[in-house]
């Protein structure tokens, strides 16, 4: 790949590759240089071929904490990024934006302490930072997504995060809406994440695609914090799958009730296909949430076809 120099991209080297099935693929990469960024936040990725750049946004799913950054990526394959990212081998370079965007981060200011995350295949992303984030935080006993992103050994300066109204100013302390000096602190190495608590949801076609459940699994059995249910639209695909069935939206309900979770108290996030996210809106504003409790992350506009692949569990 060509490397034209400019101001707003670092060049950026895969590090680690994980298939995770032929159209579903972990990409490790070493931006190159110190990319600040909030868990839940996205990169652009860019790609150069006959003389042209193409660039499309990836959710990181790294933890700021990370030296590296991670994606989850789903290949299109008449894309015009995607199949170029799949080619990628590792060593090899590739653009990456100096700015990190997006205002996709784990609501800790409105009060509201549970947080019902629902996504589809990569849509998972942006979950899986929050709770590396969460998890370090948690085995550290410091404050809750307290920094940006510091690679290269660089440590955290400060302990701000963006808000989803002020994100990109790196508005709030946790500290304020968190209450770092106060009671959720009290239990030694284990002060996180206070009385904030996360459920995730996540589907897929089959259970090969979910590409971070044993992660996911582990966490969850690991901390009181996390809940997390994988379900496959498939299951006659895979007769061992023993675990829960349907698409992401029609079990979206069924959870939201056996996890007792009620629209004053909980902020809803959906991530992925625009089906799921317009199926899954309406769903829960049909179970009483207002709109400024749901956060979305579209990650495409459906084209003519209707053509879905596995983003579409
Ligand atoms: C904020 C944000 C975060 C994103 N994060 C991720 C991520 O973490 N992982 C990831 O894989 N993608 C993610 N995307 C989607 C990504 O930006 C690209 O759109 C996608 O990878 C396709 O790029 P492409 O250039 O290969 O295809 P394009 O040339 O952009 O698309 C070709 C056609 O395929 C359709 N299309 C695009 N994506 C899909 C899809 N997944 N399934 C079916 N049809 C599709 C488009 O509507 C278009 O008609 C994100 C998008 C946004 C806006």
């Amino acid at each position: 790949m060509t490397h034209h120099t400019s101001d707003k991209h670092l060049h950026a080297r895969v590090i680690e590759r994980r298939d995770i099935s032929p159209d579903l693929r972990v990409l490790r990469l070493d931006p190159g240089a110190p990319f600040k960024f909030h868990a839940g936040q996205y990169a652009t990725l860019g790609v150069e071929r006959d003389g042209q750049r193409f660039e499309r946004a990836y959710s990181i799913a790294s933890s700021p904490y990370e030296d590296f950054l991670e994606f989850f990526i789903e290949l299109v394959p008449e894309g015009d990024v995607t199949p170029s990212l799949f080619k990628l081998q590792i060593g090899d370079g590739l653009l990456c934006r100096k700015i990190a965007k997006g205002r996709f981060t784990l609501d800790l200011h409105s009060g509201r302490t549970q947080h019902l995350l629902v996504s589809t295949v990569t849509g998972v992303a942006p979950f899986v930072s929050y709770i590396r984030t969460l998890h370090r935080d948690w085995k550290d006993g410091q404050g809750a997504m307290q920094g940006s992103h510091q690679s290269h050994g660089e440590r955290r300066a400060h302990g701000e995060h963006g808000s989803h109204s002020e994100h990109e100013t790196g508005g709030h302390q946790v500290h304020g809406a968190h209450g770092a000096s106060g009671a959720h602190q009290r239990h030694g190495e284990h002060k996180m994440p206070g009385p904030h608590k996360l459920f995730l949801l996540h589907g897929a076609s089959r259970s090969c695609e979910f590409g971070y459940r044993e992660e996911l699994e582990r966490v969850a059995a690991e901390v009181p914090w996390l809940e997390y249910v994988p379900t496959v639209s498939r299951p006659w695909e895979e007769h061992k799958w023993k675990g829960e069935t349907g698409r992401v939206d029609d079990v979206l309900r069924k959870y939201a009730d056996v996890w007792g979770l009620r629209p004053e108290v909980t902020t809803a996030y959906l991530c992925g296909h625009p089906s799921m996210v317009e199926h899954g809106r309406g769903i829960l504003h049909r179970a009483g949430w207002k709109k400024d409790a749901m956060f979305d992350e579209v990650y495409f506009v459906q084209g003519k076809s209707g053509s879905a692949g596995a983003a579409s569990a």
